[in-house]
């Protein structure tokens, strides 16, 4: 049986500032919110864009497959 040698590779951590840590972890969060908004929260007549239906029709198959109560 042959092996196959494996370069020795040493794992780098990724090094970020705070400051951009901080952009990246709000804006993931900021957007993370809007889609659970739009896909297990907006019912048209709790929308924020009134009465319409059109997001909620739009994201329906996406609220089914991932268990939200629909109707
Ligand atoms: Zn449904």
């Amino acid at each position: 049986m042959t092996t196959i040698p494996v370069p020795a590779t040493k794992a780098t951590p990724v090094v970020l500032p705070v400051s951009k840590a901080v952009l990246w972890l709000a804006g993931t969060a900021i957007v993370a919110l809007a889609l659970y908004y739009f896909i297990g929260v907006d019912q048209g007549a709790t929308s924020v864009f009134g009465k319409s239906m059109v997001i909620h029709e739009f994201v329906h198959d996406a609220r089914h497959f991932l268990g939200f109560p629909c109707h």
